[in-house]
């Protein structure tokens, strides 16, 4: 295919200079090819999905589509020129059914392909709880925010109000943004562990109804799992990772966030000290920070929360071997064949 670029100034002159430039092209119009290696894939809502998979050499980005949230897919091997990936995906709490996902990959023409894949979707009930906001809780959490720009003349449960939805958003948005420090490899390793000696107070996805004198006066849902021992407990890292996030989180708090690689991170939150620094290796069971009540707490606790490329999910999962021998550890063992 011949390209011809005329290209003409703007010269004052009657028919202005023209240049003409010739270009011999190989034009890329073939998609991408994809290959779907793993077999079943049975999610639940709320929860993870892994999928295994192979594109064509030319394909220089791809992943899962669930609606229009992308989970990125990342090659197993690095000098292999096979082109097998793995994307972990999330099917997000409260999605409506039967939602679009697919295997979507692009080359570097352009050129882009999509494959679907068995899946199936279960359906999670999640509990509703309603929360009384006294305005005891106001005043003792209220001070963890005096540095929050608050619409002048407001009220504390207006203040309270724009926490829970303005910077509960603002938040979400940099823990989503931190999967772009992944790792493109696995560093996790087994089954997940879970803070020892800790009640389970609130669960993943619970949806809260807020309460003020009587009236229903917000709604969130809770994306994380809240344990709770004794006051300042030390706090284990679930698995093997490297800290991506160290700091203050608005209503999370004391916040520290590991990566575990390919777009899983863990985060701990309302912590009332730190142990670790930005970037730093961690291993599995070592103590990231110690519980407290920073943020937006009612008490000592720790709530920990697992994402999946930005997305919450059910961390639950992640503790459970035989989940993890299932949905993960059966589908990993696809590439070493
Ligand atoms: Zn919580």
């Amino acid at each position: 295919m011949d390209l011809q670029v005329r290209v003409w100034d703007y010269s004052r002159r009657s028919d202005g200079n023209l240049s003409l430039v010739r270009h011999k092209m190989a034009v890329d119009t073939v998609p991408p090819a994809i290959r779907v290696m793993s077999r079943l894939h049975y999610i639940n809502e709320g929860g993870t999905g892994l999928i295994v998979y192979q594109t064509s050499s030319d394909a220089v980005k791809s992943g899962v589509f669930v609606n229009d949230l992308f989970f990125k897919g990342f090659p197993v091997d690095k000098e292999s020129k096979e082109g097998l990936h793995v994307a972990y995906f999330a099917i997000p709490v409260d999605i409506k059914p039967n939602p679009e996902v697919y295997v979507w990959a692009r080359d570097r023409a352009g050129n882009l392909s999509r494959a679907g894949f068995y899946h199936r979707i279960r359906r999670k009930r999640f509990r509703t709880v309603k929360v009384n906001i006294t305005d005891r809780f106001l005043k003792k959490i209220l001070p963890f925010f005096s540095y929050y720009d608050f619409k002048p003349g407001e009220s504390d449960i207006g203040k309270f109000l724009q926490i829970n939805g303005d910077l509960r958003k603002k938040n979400g948005q940099t823990l989503y943004d931190l999967q772009k420090k992944t790792a493109p490899e696995k560093l996790w390793d087994g089954v997940w562990l879970r803070q020892k000696n800790a009640a389970s107070m609130a669960g993943f996805g619970e949806h809260r109804v807020y309460y003020y004198k009587g009236k229903v006066v917000d709604k969130q849902t809770h994306l994380g799992q809240d344990l709770a021992s004794l006051a300042n407990s030390d706090v284990s890292a679930v698995n093997n990772g490297r800290v991506v996030f160290a700091g203050r989180l608005g209503i999370y708090g004391l916040t520290v966030v590991l990566d575990h690689g390919q777009g899983l991170t863990s985060v701990y939150s309302h912590l009332s000290k730190i142990n670790v620094t930005l970037n730093q290796d961690v291993a599995k069971g070592a103590v990231v920070g110690v519980t407290g009540q920073t943020g937006l707490a009612g008490g000592d606790h720790l709530h920990l929360s697992v994402m999946v490329g930005g997305v919450f999910v059910n961390p639950i999962e992640w503790w459970d071997s035989h989940w993890i021998r299932d949905n993960i550890t059966r589908k990993l063992a696809i590439i070493k064949k």
